[in-house]
């Protein structure tokens, strides 16, 4: 109980880019998040949704050049063979999150680049350049995410809790040596520079104390919500007590021995305007970054549309 009432009081608006709703984090832990959107509709939040999965930008590796190289002992030229294939080592790396809080423009955005050929493009305003070279082991040696090593500054190495990502297995006569370049872009384009996952919203609930007397079958059951729970007017409006409430109420459902008895003695009902928007970052960026951002993004877009539309009539 202590906890939720400093979740609570640690709620705080944060900048929604001017897009009309308000917002405020109910809970955010690690990468996972969730917000309560106010003063809005489904339509909004699902555009929010939306921006968030396609039109949200963040970094991933998108050309690796495997190269080959000698060692200084022996002299041999060593040509990059392993077990798997070039094109799913490419894609294994693609998938791993690579930090993007960082200011990069896209590539045909960048001041320096955007006048090249695609091939030709890439420099430190929009690009991380990243260096791996392992040889294989008699035992077998995982390359991990922590073998790529940045070019630059170190602020882009791959977070310690991605270390161990393994993107393949070598051993002896074996080795890995590449050049992995990350660049910015869009989920709509490839699911690697999508910052979201499990992004889902509903509209958020209040409880209703219906009847006292049937209710009475669910407290002797002694779960999670007591009577007490509720306030006087019969409500329950606390986010995280109203979570409780929704499993608390599939013990006495119409499917169970109780159903009847309890029937409709508490209820849910949709609250007007309200949302509970939750997901989870891939690890590239801070959750509450990428909600910023979308805001930004999508609120952009709407002036655009209204630019166009006075232009237009
Ligand atoms: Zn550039």
């Amino acid at each position: 109980m202590a906890q939720r009432k400093r979740a609570a009081e640690e709620a705080e608006e944060f900048d929604n880019g001017g897009i009309e709703m308000n917002s405020e984090i109910i809970t955010e832990e690690n990468h996972s998040i969730r917000i309560l959107l106010k003063d809005t509709d489904r339509a909004s939040v699902n555009a929010l949704r939306r921006t968030m999965i396609a039109d949200t930008p963040k970094m991933a590796i998108h050309r690796i050049r495997f190269t080959q190289s000698t060692t200084e002992e022996d002299g041999v030229i060593w040509e990059s063979v392993g077990p798997l294939p070039d094109e799913i080592v490419a894609h294994r790396l693609a998938m791993i999150p690579i930090p993007s809080e960082g200011e990069f423009y896209m590539p045909e955005e960048c001041p320096n680049c955007a006048d090249m050929v695609e091939s030709q493009r890439g420099c430190p305003l929009c690009e991380i350049i990243y260096r791996c070279m392992v040889r294989g082991e008699p035992e077998g040696r995982a390359v991990k995410a922590r073998d790529l090593e940045v070019l630059g500054d170190l602020k882009f190495s791959i977070p310690t809790e991605f270390e161990d990502i393994t993107v393949t297995k070598l051993y002896t006569g074996q080795t890995i040596d590449f050049i992995a370049r990350a660049i910015k872009g869009h989920g709509r384009d490839h699911v690697k520079w999508q910052p979201v996952v499990g992004i889902t919203f509903y509209a958020r609930q209040h409880a209703v104390l219906n009847d006292k007397k049937a209710a009475k079958v669910l407290w002797g059951l002694g779960l999670a919500i007591k009577e007490k729970d509720f306030g006087k007017n019969g409500r329950m409006e606390d986010i995280s007590l109203v979570d409780q409430m929704k499993k608390d109420l599939l013990h006495v459902g119409p499917s169970t021995d109780y159903g009847r008895d309890f029937a409709d003695a508490i209820t849910l009902e949709d609250v007007p305007g309200e949302f509970i928007l939750q997901y989870e970052s891939d690890g590239s960026m801070n959750p509450r970054t990428i909600f910023e951002h979308a805001s930004q993004i999508l609120s952009a877009r709407l002036n655009n549309i209204s630019a166009d539309l006075e232009e237009v009539l």
